[in-house]
């Protein structure tokens, strides 16, 4: 095992390889409040990657409904028990937050690489804590879906009062859109006992070399976001690929400019935001203030790493829903939270700019800037005053090129009357 600095957890953990990290790498922001479960994104991926035989329950994408959902099922529940095994009443949060090496304090408890030597088999200690999916949990991909929790019941036939009230509502679900993370410390690779998983050193992207791969299923067992798949025709592992010919800029679409993956651009909800991100040789974020990944992860901190605690890094990282049971959400993203939902619940001048730049391009948007427009409304919301400006943020791809302009206020568009009912 090496130490390694995972700084999401601020803290070092053990690794079963050095720290190595690519020159970039591939992240992503998803804001689950404005996801509608279309699952439109989890067919762009199935129609473009896993349509062939043997990979009928493959969802590289998908999408649950939460508490209840998982694909595969329970097994975010699943994997935070196995560690509170490992480490009873120990699984906790401390410390003081910290820019770039510790934003949300420290992690005192066990990671799934540190908790593995407590659970010694016949084979030895794992690589990573974990366990394999069942058949059966791999069947459904989306059971419970709109299934909502609450302890307070209504009165049959009269409407529900007070149920919606922020800032938790009392009855709730929410849509949770997941990917392969493309972690920093993959314990799919971490576990695969023939090196068949690797980090691609110029995007971070992380694959199965499928000649490698023998179907050990030791990644399924070791990946906590079970974001691995085994193929029975192949008998071989296969993931998500980050659709790496699209952010290699070779899809002709975009003249060699970076591009976000299917899934991403085709979401409806304009909920996804890609991108590529330059790395510090200690695996930190380079400063990138005008990056908008790294302005809404590092700046306004209101996206945040699923189950971090899990300690693999992982890549995608989310803006919380604002309506949601706290402890529940605190489980899931950390202490970092209750900030993220105070700021989004009523963003500030630049917050709002910067979230329009979701789902507007194909391509990865590298750097925004802002242009000051005109005081629009102004309003409170509990208790804070929100003033909305009808500024216009412009994207830039990497290489300098315009690829985004739009404004705060979207823009209306009438229907000529020659056109009125062609629907
Ligand atoms: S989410 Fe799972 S499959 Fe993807 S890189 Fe992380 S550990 Fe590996
Ligand atoms: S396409 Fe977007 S809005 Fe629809 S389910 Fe997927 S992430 Fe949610």
């Amino acid at each position: 095992m090496s130490n390694v600095l995972n700084w999401q957890l601020g803290r070092e953990m053990e690794y079963p390889y050095d720290a190595a990290y690519p020159d970039q790498q591939f992240a992503f922001v998803f804001n689950t409040n404005r996801c509608i479960g279309c699952q439109t994104c989890t067919m762009a991926c199935k129609s473009t990657w896993t349509f062939s035989k043997g990979q009928e329950y493959m969802w590289w994408n998908n999408v649950e409904t939460k508490p209840y959902g998982g694909y595969p099922h329970h097994w975010d529940v699943k994997t935070l028990d196995l560690l509170e095994q490992a480490n009873p009443g120990g699984q906790n949060w401390g410390g003081k937050a910290e820019d770039l090496k510790a934003p949300y304090g420290k992690f005192n408890g066990k990671t799934v690489f540190e908790a593995a030597k407590t659970f010694i088999g016949p084979e030895g200690a794992n690589r990573a804590l974990g366990y394999l999916p069942t058949d059966d949990e791999w069947s459904a991909p989306n059971r419970y879906e709109d299934h909502p929790v609450g302890n307070e019941k209504g009165v049959k036939g009269q409407y529900f009062k007070g149920g919606e009230l922020l800032p938790e509502h009392k009855t709730w679900f929410f849509y949770l859109a997941r990917i392969c993370n493309h972690c920093s410390y993959p314990a799919c690779l971490a576990a695969c006992p023939r090196n068949a998983i690797y980090k691609r050193p110029e995007d971070g992207i992380v694959l199965v070399d499928q000649e490698r791969c023998r179907g050990y299923r030791k990644c399924m067992e070791a990946c906590p976001y079970k974001k691995t798949y085994y193929r029975g025709t192949t008998r071989t592992t296969e993931k998500c690929i980050g659709c790496y010919p699209r952010v290699e800029g070779k899809d002709q679409a975009t003249a060699g400019l970076p591009m976000q993956t299917r899934c991403m651009s085709s979401c409806i909800g304009h909920i996804r935001l890609q991108g590529l991100i330059e790395m510090n040789k200690d695996g930190t974020w380079k400063e990138a203030r005008n990056n908008p990944l790294y302005y809404l992860i590092h700046v306004a901190k209101v996206a945040l790493p699923l189950y971090p605690q899990f300690g693999t890094e992982p890549n995608g990282y989310y803006i919380p829903p604002r309506w949601v049971s706290r402890p529940y959400l605190r489980q899931m993203f950390g202490p970092g939270v209750d900030d993220a939902i105070e700021r989004y619940s009523a963003p500030d001048r630049e917050l709002l700019a910067v979230l329009q730049l979701f789902g507007k391009d194909q391509r990865i948007c590298d750097r925004y800037e802002i242009k000051e427009g005109t005081k629009v409304f102004e309003t409170e919301v509990r208790g804070k005053k929100l003033v909305m400006y009808n500024d216009t943020v412009i994207g830039y791809a990497k290489d300098g090129t315009k690829i985004i302009e739009t404004t705060v206020e979207e823009p209306l568009h009438v229907r000529p009357d020659k056109h009125a009912n062609s629907i």
